[in-house]
């Protein structure tokens, strides 16, 4: 978080009240946003309410020992972050300070009060390849240079959006921080690789468009079924050991989003220490380089001040944007919006607001639509495209979807991966109920799979939705009767269906191979399953029984599919071995 370096002079205000991390001043001259510094220590705030003389702050730090007289300080600047080279591979706080720089000042990375640190290392040296000449006419967002920021990601530096842009007068290769000057234009404006923006203003664009491609995540039950799209949002609730940890290190892993911004809001410690510990450990399996490398972490924990849980989200989506406007492709994970969500909650019953459903306040759906509308795939000012695509995590106390936060969660986000307990406990991993889930961009991304996988994904993958559907039909009546009251075509819809979930939509994120699945390969086990199906259903026809068709050797061999490197090769074995194994039974 940037210090307010333009800050002019501004008087001083004197604290009324304090009640938590709401903090009343009076005689204090700031706007609304503003950023301000609290009591003695200088603890860092933002003004949310102006009335008459009496201004209103919540502060993102810890405000034991701020009391009435103390003075605050208004710095003219609504909350920004800083934005250049250096953020990825960081380990931020929910208002942008670096949790190893805060560490080496403090001793811990917990007992951060009135430290203020720039987001990005102000000190060290990058390597500044321009990708102007002297002469040229630039305008805001253009790419100026570049600068190989970690071995995975080129960061590209741009004219700012609030720039004029001009002519370029002087530009040169070599070695600067983020503060030296690497582009001077004629209208004398200097442009330097660190920038500057307000976290609750989205970045500008040329136009939003329809999202037409997948964040593929290598999981079958996603890219299968529920894909998102790239610019896309979802939605995805976490009752414990539910396996979100998992997922979520799946998605960071393998969704094929250039950069990942990962935003831990409010969780219990040791959950977002495992995240802080885990992620530098972990490999980028696409370049074998470190995840970190294309990763920015943004931490607050549910000990830190609860006010912060909010700047953490801006911080983390502005971050998102800045890298879309370089035209990558961003995803960002938010765990828990929840967290958040009770935060505003705190602090609107600390204003003494009319709550809403639940003590939330009623401006709560339209804060996680805010949130949530700045995801997209977008058509950048620079004439790049890229896009940030969101997943919030939702923590329904006791599992319970029908409460405020999920319920306007949903009615936004247009993907929902229902992560389920009780398949968790199944082993069903990973435990995505597929029929609770879905994705409102499957027939949007149809056209996608139609011409990068098989002309006939949608057809298939409609047969395996029916099947599974029909097969949670079946289920109700086999739990009263029992399965062998069924007709016999009936108890073979079961078994497919059975296959679809064994050998398709699960999926083992510790198997080298199974780990990650390309889409041609989750549509080829998805159509292994039909071509047993079909085959299947032939043989009933022509008279043989049930039994018999079921207990072919060849069909265990679908379960095997997955961890096969070579699947090509084994499905066409197999599928060959299929039909003359049944061929032989009539
Ligand atoms: P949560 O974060 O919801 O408490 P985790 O993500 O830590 O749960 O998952 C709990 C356990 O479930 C893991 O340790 C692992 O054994 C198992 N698990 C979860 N997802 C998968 C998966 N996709 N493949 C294999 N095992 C999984």
């Amino acid at each position: 978080m940037s210090q307010a370096t333009e800050s002019d002079v501004r008087e001083d205000g004197i604290i009324e009240s304090v009640s938590g991390p709401v903090v009343t001043a009076r005689d204090l001259d700031a706007r609304m946003n503003d950023v301000v510094y609290v009591g003695s220590e200088g603890l860092m705030g933002e003004v949310i309410e102006i009335e008459g003389n009496i201004t209103t702050i919540q502060v993102y730090e810890e405000t034991s020992g701020v009391s009435p007289g103390q003075p605050v300080e208004g710095t003219g600047a609504p909350l920004s972050v800083d934005l250049g080279p250096g953020m990825l591979d960081a380990i931020y706080d929910g208002v942008q300070r670096p949790l190893d720089v805060l560490e080496e000042k403090m001793g811990s990375a917990y007992l951060d009060r009135g430290v203020d640190a720039p987001g990005i290392d102000l000190e060290k040296t990058w390597e500044f390849n321009p990708e102007v000449e002297e002469g040229d006419s630039v305008e805001p967002g253009d790419i100026v240079g570049i600068v190989p920021e970690t071995p995975s990601i080129d960061h590209k530096v741009m004219v700012p959006p609030n720039s004029d842009g001009g002519e370029v007068t002087s530009v040169e290769s070599g070695n600067y921080t983020v503060e030296e000057t690497v582009v001077e234009l004629d209208s004398g404006e200097e442009i330097q690789m660190r920038q500057e923006w307000p976290v609750r203003q989205q970045r500008p664009s040329v136009e939003k468009e329809t999202p037409t491609e997948p964040l593929i995540s290598g999981q079958r039950v996603l890219d299968g079924l529920f894909p998102i799209a790239k610019g896309g949002t979802a939605a995805i609730p976490g009752p414990f050991g539910s396996g979100k940890t998992v997922t979520q290190h799946q998605l960071a892993k393998w969704a094929d989003a250039d950069i990942v911004v990962y935003v831990g809001c409010g969780e219990r410690g040791n959950e977002m220490t495992e995240v802080i510990e885990d992620f530098p450990e972990l490999e980028d399996p696409i370049t074998g380089n470190a995840l970190m490398d294309r990763t920015c972490l943004i931490a607050n924990t549910s000990n830190m001040p609860v006010a912060a849980r909010e700047s953490c989200v801006y911080t983390g989506i502005t971050i998102a944007e800045y890298f879309r406007d370089m035209g990558y492709d961003v995803a960002l994970m938010a765990d828990s919006t929840s967290r958040w969500a009770e935060a505003m909650r705190e602090i609107s019953s600390r204003l003494e607001e009319m709550p809403g459903e639940e003590g939330y306040p009623a401006y709560l759906s339209a804060r996680l639509s805010e949130f949530y509308e700045r995801a997209g795939y977008f058509q950048n000012i620079n004439d790049t495209e890229g896009s940030v695509s969101v997943i919030g995590a939702v923590s329904p106390p006791g599992g319970d979807f029908s409460e405020p936060v999920t319920q306007n969660t949903l009615r936004i986000v247009k993907t929902f991966w229902a992560l389920d307990a009780d398949l968790a406990e199944r082993r069903h991993f990973p435990s995505i109920n597929w029929n609770e889930s879905y994705s409102l961009y499957r027939e949007q991304l149809d056209p996608w799979f139609v011409e990068n996988v098989r002309d006939d994904w949608p057809e298939t993958r409609q047969w395996a939705i029916d099947t599974l559907d029909e097969e949670a039909e079946l289920q109700e009546i086999v739990q009263l009767v029992g399965k062998d009251a069924l007709p016999e075509d009936q108890q073979l819809t079961l078994e497919i269906a059975r296959y679809l979930r064994e050998a398709w939509l699960q999926q083992n994120a510790f198997h080298p191979t199974d780990t990650y699945c390309e889409p041609e390969k989750t549509y080829r086990i998805m159509d292994a399953i039909k071509t047993y199906n079909d085959a299947a259903f032939e043989a009933l026809d022509a008279g043989v029984p049930v039994e018999e068709i079921t207990d072919i050797d060849a069909a265990p061999r679908l379960n095997r599919i997955g961890v096969q490197e070579d699947y090509n090769e084994y499905i066409d074995e197999l599928e060959d071995d299929i039909t003359s194994q049944l061929r032989e039974l009539y």
